[in-house]
């Protein structure tokens, strides 16, 4: 499908507002990276101006460019610099100073690590844990190869979410990811989350890349039987001609019965479906936060969350 006009659904409003100058400042001051910017996000304005809350941002480790070239990121590929080894402590002051009680940690891939960052990344929960234990830390990793002893690594530094995102149905995991990711090295990551710590799984697929129904049944299935708790569906959108093109916007109505579908049939604890949600928008974190800090049942944690949107 050509680059027809975006319906009315996915027009976001611009970042703007003294709480997102001032987020800005502090991640250039301290030399730091954003999913948020990276990604070029259409929700950085409402995340970063906290609307309920003291709001959240994505930080992203490990540089802005990766080893990996995805169809549909709108990340840099190649290039990469060497690790920061500041960088761990640069961003649990930066937690600090702009007050976030719910950090999500993402990284690019470094496939061209020997340990493909997996210690930084450690390191850096680590970090925001000492400085504060009261902060939940979610973090989206890369599949780390499926490599076992590097997935661990996470496991052991004790985050609150540990996500991975598959991204697309199996079908469709080439051409949309790299041909270093793939469907089962993806499940397996989420399994041994599963089986090896007690901590939130989640993972998320973008719509609207060529999926058929049963094709996203079949992955729900799948993400279940791995023992999952949080999925999101979002809408796939073109960062530019040179990516991916869209197959669909999806309709609002199609992202809420894959909510219903994933909670009420496949009993995820929550999913967050929509064509603005991304994997750390406002996808979960309220419930994680309300289910964790508030000790709230699984299904007072959805009636609150959907309450508040
Ligand atoms: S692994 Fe793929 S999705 Fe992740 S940052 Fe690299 S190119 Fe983007």
């Amino acid at each position: 499908m050509s680059r027809s006009r975006k319906p009315d659904w996915l027009k976001m409003r611009p970042p703007s507002g003294e709480r997102f100058t001032d987020i800005k400042q502090t991640l250039r001051d301290r030399n730091l990276n954003t999913v948020c910017e990276e990604a070029n996000c259409p929700n950085l304005g409402e995340c970063w101006s906290g609307r309920d809350g003291p709001g959240t941002a994505t930080f992203m480790l490990m540089g802005d460019r990766c080893s990996r070239g995805c169809n549909f990121c709108d990340v840099e590929t190649g290039g990469m610099d060497s690790l920061d080894s500041d960088e761990p402590q640069q961003v649990a002051d930066a937690v600090a100073e702009i007050g976030l009680d719910y950090v999500v940690l993402t990284s690019v891939d470094r496939d061209d690590l020997p340990d493909q960052g997996a210690g930084h990344f450690a390191e850096t929960i680590r970090a925001i844990k000492e400085r504060d234990p009261s902060i939940l830390v979610e973090c989206l990793i890369p599949d780390f190869q499926g490599e076992p002893e590097l997935v661990r690594k996470i496991i052991d530094a004790d985050p609150d979410v540990i996500a991975h995102n598959i991204e697309t149905v199996d079908r469709l995991q080439w051409p949309v990811r790299d041909r270093r990711a793939g469907y089962e090295q993806s499940l397996s990551v989420l399994r041994q989350v599963n089986r090896e710590s007690d901590c939130y799984s989640k993972t998320s697929l973008m719509l609207g890349v060529g999926e058929y129904a049963h094709e996203v049944y079949q992955t729900l299935t799948d993400l279940r039987q791995a023992g999952v708790d949080v999925v999101t569906f979002g809408q796939y959108l073109q960062p530019s001609r040179s990516h991916l093109e869209v197959s669909e916007y999806v309709h609002p109505d199609a992202f809420d019965t894959w909510q219903r579908v994933a909670e009420e049939e496949f009993d995820f604890l929550y999913c967050a479906s929509g064509p603005m949600v991304r994997s750390s928008y406002r996808a979960g974190e309220l419930f994680v936060e309300s289910v964790m800090r508030e000790g709230r049942t699984v299904d007072e944690a959805r009636a609150e969350v959907r309450a508040d949107n």
